[in-house]
């Protein structure tokens, strides 16, 4: 099982499309176990984005992120971080494709809705800085005996 961190963007959280966004979630049989609205202020911006340090966009993105409160979530499943990576979509709102979460609700390219760590040293990273204060819940699912195939000991 692997735990990835999603962040519901501002523009997310102003158009009221979390409850959409997080249902896509849950419908793909992902579980929740971490979950709030908070303020990003610029020093939480900074660690999170520090690759994009250097990049043009990066202060139109640390304005945008501490603009408005979002909602950050901590999400489990085999293979969590690219199957919610699959979920969101390509980058840019402009060019993701249909029926992903950026494909779907938005068209600008900055402005798209959601963040999902991309690799499993980014999970980390990245779950530590919003829900490193023992925000993440370990809880069993019975119903994960349906999501996955566990016959033979592990889910598949
Ligand atoms: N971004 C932007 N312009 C760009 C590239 C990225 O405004 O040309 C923003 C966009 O909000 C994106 C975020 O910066 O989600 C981080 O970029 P990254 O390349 O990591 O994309 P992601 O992992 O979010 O798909
Ligand atoms: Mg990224």
């Amino acid at each position: 099982m692997e735990t990835t961190l999603i962040i519901l963007k501002p523009d997310a959280v102003q158009r009221g499309l979390v409850g959409r966004i997080i249902s896509r979630l849950e419908d793909k049989g992902l579980q929740l176990v971490g979950l709030k609205l908070m303020q990003i202020d610029d020093a939480l911006a900074s660690k999170h984005y520090a690759d994009h340090r250097e990049k043009p966009f990066y202060p139109g993105l640390v304005r945008f992120m501490t603009s408005s409160p979002v909602v950050v979530a901590a999400v489990r499943g085999v293979g969590a971080i690219g199957v919610c990576r699959n979920l969101m979509g390509a980058t840019f709102g402009s060019k993701a494709a249909a029926g992903t979460i950026r494909g779907d609700f938005g068209v600008s390219n900055s402005f798209n809705l959601i963040h999902g760590s991309d690799s499993p040293e980014a999970a980390a990273k990245e779950l530590s800085l919003f829900f490193g204060d023992g925000g993440v819940v370990d809880f069993d699912r019975p119903i994960d005996c349906w999501v996955y195939d566990t016959s033979g000991g592990s889910p598949e």
